[in-house]
Protein backbone atom coordinates (compact mmCIF):
# COMPACT_ATOMS: atom_id res chain seq x y z
CA UNK A 1 0.00 0.00 0.00
CA UNK A 2 1.61 3.24 -0.92
CA UNK A 3 1.81 5.90 1.95
CA UNK A 4 -1.52 7.32 2.41
CA UNK A 5 -2.89 10.03 5.40
CA UNK A 6 -3.98 7.78 8.29
CA UNK A 7 -6.32 9.10 10.57
CA UNK A 8 -6.70 8.76 14.14
CA UNK A 9 -9.82 10.65 14.89
CA UNK A 10 -13.74 9.74 13.62
CA UNK A 11 -14.84 11.94 11.01
CA UNK A 12 -17.66 14.45 12.23
CA UNK A 13 -18.34 17.25 9.85
CA UNK A 14 -15.70 19.39 10.84
CA UNK A 15 -12.39 16.81 10.17
CA UNK A 16 -14.27 15.44 6.67
CA UNK A 17 -14.70 19.02 5.57
CA UNK A 18 -10.58 19.53 6.52
CA UNK A 19 -10.11 16.58 4.93
CA UNK A 20 -11.36 16.80 1.95
CA UNK A 21 -9.95 20.60 1.70
CA UNK A 22 -6.58 18.47 1.82
CA UNK A 23 -7.44 16.15 -0.98
CA UNK A 24 -8.53 18.76 -3.12
CA UNK A 25 -5.41 20.98 -2.20
CA UNK A 26 -3.29 17.96 -2.96
CA UNK A 27 -4.37 17.01 -6.33
CA UNK A 28 -5.71 19.81 -8.19
CA UNK A 29 -7.43 17.60 -10.75
CA UNK A 30 -10.29 16.56 -8.04
CA UNK A 31 -13.64 17.49 -9.23
CA UNK A 32 -15.33 18.89 -5.83
CA UNK A 33 -19.14 19.79 -5.61
CA UNK A 34 -22.26 19.56 -3.49
CA UNK A 35 -24.82 17.00 -5.04
CA UNK A 36 -27.33 19.03 -1.82
CA UNK A 37 -28.02 19.73 1.51
CA UNK A 38 -28.76 18.29 4.90
CA UNK A 39 -31.54 19.15 6.43
CA UNK A 40 -29.26 21.27 8.95
CA UNK A 41 -27.53 22.74 5.64
CA UNK A 42 -24.55 20.25 5.75
CA UNK A 43 -23.36 20.04 1.72
CA UNK A 44 -23.17 16.35 0.91
CA UNK A 45 -19.80 16.32 -0.94
CA UNK A 46 -18.91 14.85 -4.07
CA UNK A 47 -15.23 13.90 -5.42
CA UNK A 48 -14.65 13.15 -8.93
CA UNK A 49 -11.88 11.64 -10.12
CA UNK A 50 -10.90 10.78 -13.83
CA UNK A 51 -13.66 10.91 -16.84
CA UNK A 52 -16.86 12.45 -15.69
CA UNK A 53 -19.17 10.47 -18.50
CA UNK A 54 -20.53 6.97 -17.20
CA UNK A 55 -18.04 6.42 -13.73
CA UNK A 56 -18.96 4.52 -11.21
CA UNK A 57 -20.39 5.70 -7.84
CA UNK A 58 -19.19 4.56 -4.32
CA UNK A 59 -21.40 6.17 -1.76
CA UNK A 60 -21.07 5.46 2.06
CA UNK A 61 -22.38 6.62 6.06
CA UNK A 62 -26.10 6.50 5.11
CA UNK A 63 -26.61 5.66 8.72
CA UNK A 64 -24.88 7.92 11.30
CA UNK A 65 -22.97 5.22 12.83
CA UNK A 66 -21.35 4.14 9.66
CA UNK A 67 -18.55 6.86 9.75
CA UNK A 68 -15.84 4.49 9.43
CA UNK A 69 -17.16 4.07 5.75
CA UNK A 70 -15.96 7.74 5.24
CA UNK A 71 -12.87 6.86 6.06
CA UNK A 72 -12.33 3.95 3.93
CA UNK A 73 -13.42 6.65 1.17
CA UNK A 74 -11.15 9.03 2.31
CA UNK A 75 -8.22 6.47 1.87
CA UNK A 76 -9.42 5.03 -0.76
CA UNK A 77 -9.71 8.56 -3.12
CA UNK A 78 -6.49 9.63 -2.08
CA UNK A 79 -5.01 6.28 -3.08
CA UNK A 80 -6.95 6.40 -6.21
CA UNK A 81 -5.37 10.38 -6.55
CA UNK A 82 -2.14 9.20 -5.86
CA UNK A 83 -1.96 6.15 -8.42
CA UNK A 84 -3.71 9.00 -10.70
CA UNK A 85 -1.20 11.32 -10.80
CA UNK A 86 1.71 9.21 -11.01
CA UNK A 87 0.42 7.22 -13.59
CA UNK A 88 1.05 4.36 -11.71
CA UNK A 89 -0.99 1.23 -11.15
CA UNK A 90 -2.64 -0.07 -7.56
CA UNK A 91 -3.03 -3.73 -6.99
CA UNK A 92 -2.14 -4.72 -10.39
CA UNK A 93 -5.26 -1.73 -11.57
CA UNK A 94 -3.42 0.21 -14.40
CA UNK A 95 -5.62 3.52 -12.30
CA UNK A 96 -4.34 6.05 -14.73
CA UNK A 97 -5.65 4.80 -18.33
CA UNK A 98 -9.00 3.12 -16.46
CA UNK A 99 -10.07 6.32 -14.94
CA UNK A 100 -9.09 8.16 -18.27
CA UNK A 101 -11.81 5.87 -19.53
CA UNK A 102 -14.50 5.10 -16.72
CA UNK A 103 -13.66 7.81 -13.74
CA UNK A 104 -15.69 7.51 -10.25
CA UNK A 105 -18.16 9.47 -8.34
CA UNK A 106 -17.01 9.33 -4.64
CA UNK A 107 -19.82 10.61 -1.76
CA UNK A 108 -17.77 10.11 1.71
CA UNK A 109 -20.79 11.27 3.55
CA UNK A 110 -24.75 10.77 3.05
CA UNK A 111 -26.12 11.52 5.87
CA UNK A 112 -23.61 14.47 7.63
CA UNK A 113 -26.79 15.64 10.39
CA UNK A 114 -26.95 11.63 11.11
CA UNK A 115 -23.11 11.19 11.95
CA UNK A 116 -22.97 14.54 13.92
CA UNK A 117 -25.56 13.53 15.94
CA UNK A 118 -23.73 10.15 16.73
CA UNK A 119 -20.85 11.61 17.36
CA UNK A 120 -21.88 15.08 19.01
CA UNK A 121 -25.53 14.70 20.21
CA UNK A 122 -28.31 16.51 19.55
CA UNK A 123 -27.20 19.62 19.99
CA UNK A 124 -25.78 19.04 16.91
CA UNK A 125 -28.86 20.07 14.92
CA UNK A 126 -30.30 22.44 16.89
CA UNK A 127 -33.86 22.57 14.99
CA UNK A 128 -34.34 18.67 15.58
CA UNK A 129 -32.63 18.52 19.16
CA UNK A 130 -36.69 18.57 20.73
CA UNK A 131 -37.35 15.84 18.42
CA UNK A 132 -34.11 13.74 18.55
CA UNK A 133 -34.21 14.40 22.50
CA UNK A 134 -37.72 12.41 22.61
CA UNK A 135 -36.63 9.91 20.40
CA UNK A 136 -33.48 8.78 23.00
CA UNK A 137 -31.35 10.09 25.19
CA UNK A 138 -28.25 7.91 23.39
CA UNK A 139 -27.96 9.36 20.38
CA UNK A 140 -24.34 7.53 19.85
CA UNK A 141 -26.91 4.38 17.92
CA UNK A 142 -28.73 6.88 15.71
CA UNK A 143 -28.85 6.03 11.98
CA UNK A 144 -31.36 8.49 10.88
CA UNK A 145 -31.28 11.97 9.69
CA UNK A 146 -31.73 14.94 12.07
CA UNK A 147 -35.44 14.24 12.16
CA UNK A 148 -35.67 10.78 12.60
CA UNK A 149 -35.89 9.32 8.64
CA UNK A 150 -33.78 5.93 7.99
CA UNK A 151 -32.43 7.34 4.39
CA UNK A 152 -31.81 3.80 3.55
CA UNK A 153 -35.43 2.93 4.56
CA UNK A 154 -36.81 6.33 2.13
CA UNK A 155 -36.18 5.62 -1.67
CA UNK A 156 -39.11 4.63 -4.10
CA UNK A 157 -38.14 0.82 -4.56
CA UNK A 158 -40.99 -1.33 -2.73
CA UNK A 159 -41.34 1.02 -0.45
CA UNK A 160 -44.87 0.36 0.20
CA UNK A 161 -43.68 -2.52 1.19
CA UNK A 162 -41.05 -1.83 3.26
CA UNK A 163 -43.73 0.31 5.04
CA UNK A 164 -46.02 -2.25 5.69
CA UNK A 165 -43.32 -4.16 7.28
CA UNK A 166 -41.65 -1.17 9.89
CA UNK A 167 -45.65 -0.95 11.09
CA UNK A 168 -45.88 -4.99 11.55
CA UNK A 169 -42.40 -4.21 13.93
CA UNK A 170 -44.44 -0.96 15.78
CA UNK A 171 -41.97 1.87 13.66
CA UNK A 172 -44.77 4.11 12.79
CA UNK A 173 -43.28 7.41 13.67
CA UNK A 174 -39.55 8.93 13.42
CA UNK A 175 -37.25 6.97 14.91
CA UNK A 176 -33.45 6.37 15.31
CA UNK A 177 -33.66 4.02 12.84
CA UNK A 178 -35.62 1.92 10.01
CA UNK A 179 -38.71 4.56 9.87
CA UNK A 180 -39.00 5.09 5.99
CA UNK A 181 -40.59 8.49 6.01
CA UNK A 182 -43.98 9.58 5.11
CA UNK A 183 -43.59 8.92 1.81
CA UNK A 184 -40.67 7.75 -0.76
CA UNK A 185 -38.26 10.66 -1.36
CA UNK A 186 -39.45 13.11 1.49
CA UNK A 187 -35.71 13.85 3.10
CA UNK A 188 -33.32 16.50 1.04
CA UNK A 189 -30.36 13.85 1.75
CA UNK A 190 -32.44 11.28 -0.71
CA UNK A 191 -33.24 13.70 -3.10
CA UNK A 192 -29.68 14.70 -3.48
CA UNK A 193 -28.87 11.62 -4.50
CA UNK A 194 -31.94 10.76 -6.83
CA UNK A 195 -31.11 13.60 -8.50
CA UNK A 196 -27.64 12.79 -8.90
CA UNK A 197 -27.89 9.83 -10.58
CA UNK A 198 -30.34 11.51 -12.94
CA UNK A 199 -28.08 13.71 -14.22
CA UNK A 200 -25.22 10.97 -14.26
CA UNK A 201 -25.41 8.01 -15.75
CA UNK A 202 -23.43 5.74 -13.79
CA UNK A 203 -21.35 2.69 -14.72
CA UNK A 204 -22.58 1.26 -11.72
CA UNK A 205 -22.67 1.38 -7.79
CA UNK A 206 -21.76 0.74 -4.47
CA UNK A 207 -23.78 1.13 -1.45
CA UNK A 208 -21.06 1.13 2.02
CA UNK A 209 -22.90 0.52 5.25
CA UNK A 210 -21.70 -1.68 8.68
CA UNK A 211 -20.93 -4.25 9.51
CA UNK A 212 -21.26 -7.86 8.84
CA UNK A 213 -18.78 -8.26 5.73
CA UNK A 214 -21.34 -9.02 3.43
CA UNK A 215 -22.71 -8.11 0.23
CA UNK A 216 -25.89 -7.70 -1.03
CA UNK A 217 -26.44 -7.77 -4.80
CA UNK A 218 -30.12 -8.61 -5.96
CA UNK A 219 -33.43 -6.52 -6.19
CA UNK A 220 -36.10 -7.80 -7.99
CA UNK A 221 -35.03 -8.64 -11.75
CA UNK A 222 -31.25 -8.33 -10.83
CA UNK A 223 -29.12 -7.36 -13.54
CA UNK A 224 -26.45 -10.07 -13.92
CA UNK A 225 -23.54 -7.60 -13.79
CA UNK A 226 -24.62 -6.42 -9.98
CA UNK A 227 -24.36 -10.21 -9.38
CA UNK A 228 -20.79 -9.91 -11.16
CA UNK A 229 -19.76 -6.74 -9.04
CA UNK A 230 -21.03 -8.70 -5.83
CA UNK A 231 -18.91 -11.34 -6.30
CA UNK A 232 -15.84 -9.97 -7.42
CA UNK A 233 -16.09 -8.11 -3.97
CA UNK A 234 -16.94 -10.46 -1.81
CA UNK A 235 -14.35 -12.46 -3.50
CA UNK A 236 -11.23 -9.90 -3.02
CA UNK A 237 -12.51 -8.61 -0.07
CA UNK A 238 -13.40 -12.75 1.82
CA UNK A 239 -16.54 -10.98 2.43
CA UNK A 240 -20.00 -12.96 2.34
CA UNK A 241 -22.22 -12.50 -0.64
CA UNK A 242 -25.56 -12.60 1.67
CA UNK A 243 -29.81 -12.17 1.04
CA UNK A 244 -30.97 -9.69 3.32
CA UNK A 245 -33.77 -9.72 6.27
CA UNK A 246 -36.83 -9.45 5.17
CA UNK A 247 -37.09 -5.61 6.63
CA UNK A 248 -33.94 -4.81 4.96
CA UNK A 249 -35.53 -5.46 1.40
CA UNK A 250 -36.90 -2.62 -0.43
CA UNK A 251 -36.25 1.82 0.25
CA UNK A 252 -32.52 1.30 -0.25
CA UNK A 253 -30.29 3.31 -2.41
CA UNK A 254 -29.17 0.03 -4.39
CA UNK A 255 -32.71 -1.37 -4.73
CA UNK A 256 -33.95 2.31 -6.20
CA UNK A 257 -30.85 2.17 -8.39
CA UNK A 258 -31.25 -1.43 -9.67
CA UNK A 259 -34.88 -1.16 -9.56
CA UNK A 260 -36.16 2.34 -11.20
CA UNK A 261 -32.59 2.89 -13.09
CA UNK A 262 -31.50 -1.02 -13.90
CA UNK A 263 -28.08 0.12 -13.04
CA UNK A 264 -25.95 -2.93 -11.53
CA UNK A 265 -25.76 -1.53 -7.85
CA UNK A 266 -24.93 -4.03 -4.52
CA UNK A 267 -24.57 -2.96 -0.60
CA UNK A 268 -21.53 -3.60 0.72
CA UNK A 269 -21.50 -4.08 4.92
CA UNK A 270 -17.97 -3.58 5.59
CA UNK A 271 -16.46 -4.92 9.07
CA UNK A 272 -17.56 -7.21 11.72
CA UNK A 273 -18.67 -6.19 15.39
CA UNK A 274 -21.23 -4.00 16.86
CA UNK A 275 -21.80 -0.51 15.09
CA UNK A 276 -20.38 1.89 15.47
CA UNK A 277 -16.91 0.02 14.95
CA UNK A 278 -14.03 1.04 16.70
CA UNK A 279 -11.47 3.52 14.89
CA UNK A 280 -9.20 0.83 15.83
CA UNK A 281 -10.50 -1.12 12.61
CA UNK A 282 -10.48 1.25 10.29
CA UNK A 283 -6.40 0.59 9.10
CA UNK A 284 -7.14 -2.82 9.12
CA UNK A 285 -10.51 -3.59 7.57
CA UNK A 286 -9.29 -0.79 4.58
CA UNK A 287 -6.23 -3.26 3.89
CA UNK A 288 -8.77 -6.03 3.33
CA UNK A 289 -11.23 -4.39 1.31
CA UNK A 290 -8.71 -1.59 -0.59
CA UNK A 291 -8.44 -4.41 -3.54
CA UNK A 292 -11.88 -4.72 -3.96
CA UNK A 293 -11.99 -1.02 -4.25
CA UNK A 294 -9.65 -1.08 -6.83
CA UNK A 295 -10.89 -3.77 -8.87
CA UNK A 296 -14.21 -3.37 -8.36
CA UNK A 297 -14.21 0.27 -10.17
CA UNK A 298 -13.94 -1.36 -13.65
CA UNK A 299 -16.46 -4.46 -13.35
ZN1 LIG B 1 -26.34 1.18 7.08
Amino acid sequence: MIFINTYNAAPDYYLQSSAVDNLCEKFRFIRRFAIGKSLCGRKITALTIGNRKNPALYAAAFHGMEWLNTLFMLSFCEELALAYRNRSSADGVNVFTQLQKRGVTIIPCVNPDGVEIGLHGSESCPRYKKLIDSITSDTSSWQANARGVDLNHNFNAGWRELKKREMKSGITKPSATRYGGTRPFSEPETVALKNLCLKNRFSHVIAFHSQGREVYCTYGNTPERSVVLGETFAKLADYRVALPDKIAVGGGFKDWVIGYLRTPAITVETGLGKNPLPLGDYLPEYKRIRRALFKCLFV
